[in-house]
């Protein structure tokens, strides 16, 4: 089945770009493949003096694992796709220069602003509300302003062009069937909700370990750290779906109402030398690979005292999660890979005597990419009926036939703001994260180092594997 889009037109900034190479033209291919995208074209811009052999030769390329597993409609949408395509050079940031450009493409169009932060900003600042054709979408990357006051600033100026659900603000973890997933679990099952709640509750960890390091990324990274590049926009948003009362419906308002109470209810306790942890990875090896220590990479300035691993407790102030932590961290260079949420259920209240072995608190893990569930409970034997022992029953959810960004478009292309990012919500993880932001930088908080390749700082609690 193909459907059309309610965008006629995607411009893409930032054409020659990582972003645009790496993860959105690719996206799109698979959502063109796939007939989600049909009667699309696509404009590429940016600030080189590209032929059009050089930006179709970009496209091609990207589109290419796409085509090779797509069927002959398929690969004949990638085809025209391509061959219809064209390239502007631009400086987003010259007054007028976004605006004739504008005027002159098939409405409605989404702009896709994959430009470096300053530059997007510069460029929506030089749009004045008349230049902006109705209909048109903006889709804005992240990270979305640098603090609570730059992005309120952001906001306002985009406010000013189109209207609200006309700003796509991206958060390419969050993808829908993960979304969904998480819904799913909580809202579908009658088992679930009663007991999630600080009576049955813990303790919650939502945990990004990564086992990548820099990765030639230190241009972007050395600016921004773990908490600024994960806690502050994808483990927050992870948190609220976890932590949300349930809504009514899965429409983007009720949904996105109820992350919006559940952030605004949240905070990072006072002082955050007890409710905080940074850290920065030093040389080590992961998997076999020699990393080299942060401070000596290419592009780092060790002076600055990036963290690339970070830990926060937040701490949700309503009825339901009173006194529960939820444990954010993220980090790089670990020695363990892990995505997941670890909701920890408080332990029995009495364990009838004559049991034994171990009796552990139960404990649900949702697995992000590939989505999973796994569920460890106490069941008798092996071997003796009375002793206790851990059983872990695993599913996998369901995932998504798009790629990330292919979620992203689809979403922008079909004027669906539901995976976006509202304007408030992106204001208030600012305000959450930013007493750390000033605490860390006055260097209340102690930078410590672990090993690239262990699990983190001496003294951690030792990273705990799924499964
Ligand atoms: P790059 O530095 O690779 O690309 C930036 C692009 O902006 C280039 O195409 C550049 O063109 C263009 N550009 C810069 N100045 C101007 C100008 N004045 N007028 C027109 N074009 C201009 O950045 P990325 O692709 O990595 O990132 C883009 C955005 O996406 C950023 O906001 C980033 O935070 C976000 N992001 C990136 C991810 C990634 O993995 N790369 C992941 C998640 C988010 P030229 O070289 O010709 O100047």
């Amino acid at each position: 089945m193909t459907s059309q889009t309610s965008v006629k037109t995607l411009l893409i900034l930032g054409a020659s770009g990582d972003l645009t190479g790496r993860l959105l033209l690719p996206g799109l291919a698979r959502l063109v493949s796939l007939g989600r995208a049909d009667g699309l074209n696509l404009v590429g811009a940016g600030s080189d003096a590209w032929t059009p052999e050089k930006w179709h030769s970009r496209v091609h390329d990207a589109f290419a694992p796409a085509a090779e597993t797509a069927d002959a409609a398929g690969r004949k949408a990638l085809t025209a796709l391509e061959k219809a395509t064209s390239y502007h050079q631009l400086d987003v940031t010259a007054e007028g220069a976004l605006a004739s450009l504008l005027a002159g493409l098939e409405g409605p169009v989404a702009v896709y602003f994959a430009l470096p932060p300053r530059i997007s900003q510069l460029a929506c600042e030089a749009l004045h509300p008349g230049q902006v054709p109705a209909g048109t979408r903006l889709v804005m990357e992240k990270p979305f302003g640098s603090s609570e006051e730059s992005a309120q600033s952001l906001n306002r100026t985009l406010a000013a062009l189109v209207p609200e659900d006309h700003i796509h603000r991206v958060d390419h973890f969050l993808g829908k069937a993960t979304v969904l997933n998480i819904l799913g679990l909580r809202f579908a099952n009658n088992f679930l909700e009663p007991v999630w709640n600080r009576d049955h509750v813990e303790k919650v960890e939502i945990i990004f370990d990564e086992d990548l390091a820099l990765e030639g990324r230190a241009r972007y990274y050395d600016g921004a750290g773990a908490l600024r590049d994960m806690i502050q926009s994808h483990l927050l948003q992870i948190m609220a779906l976890v932590a949300m009362e349930p809504p009514a419906t899965i429409g983007e308002r009720d949904l996105r109402d109820a992350v919006a109470t559940v952030l605004r209810a949240s905070s990072i306790s006072s002082p955050c030398a007890k409710s905080t942890r940074r850290a920065r990875y030093t040389a080590g090896t992961i998997a076999g690979r020699k990393v080299p220590d942060y401070a000596k990479e290419d592009g780092v300035d060790a002076g600055r005292g990036t963290e690339t691993l970070a830990e926060v407790r937040v701490d949700i102030d309503n009825w339901r999660w009173q006194g529960v932590p939820f444990i954010l961290r993220s980090g790089k260079a670990l020695g363990v890979k892990r995505k997941e949420a670890v909701i920890t259920f408080r332990p029995v209240p009495h364990l009838p005597s004559g049991f034994t072995g171990v009796d552990s608190p139960n404990k649900l893990r949702i697995g992000f990419g590939p989505d999973t569930l796994q569920f460890d409970v106490d069941v008798n034997g092996p071997g003796s009926i009375f002793s206790l022992s851990r059983v872990t029953l695993n599913a996998e959810l369901s995932a998504s036939e798009l790629l990330p960004y292919g979620e992203v478009l689809e979403g922008v292309l079909n004027g669906d703001p539901l995976l976006s990012v509202r304007g408030d919500t992106a204001e208030d993880c600012w305000r959450i994260i930013e007493p750390v932001m000033k605490a860390w930088q006055r260097g209340s908080v102690l930078l410590e180092e672990y090993d690239a390749g262990s699990s983190g700082p001496p003294g951690w609690p030792a990273s705990v594997p799924a499964g």
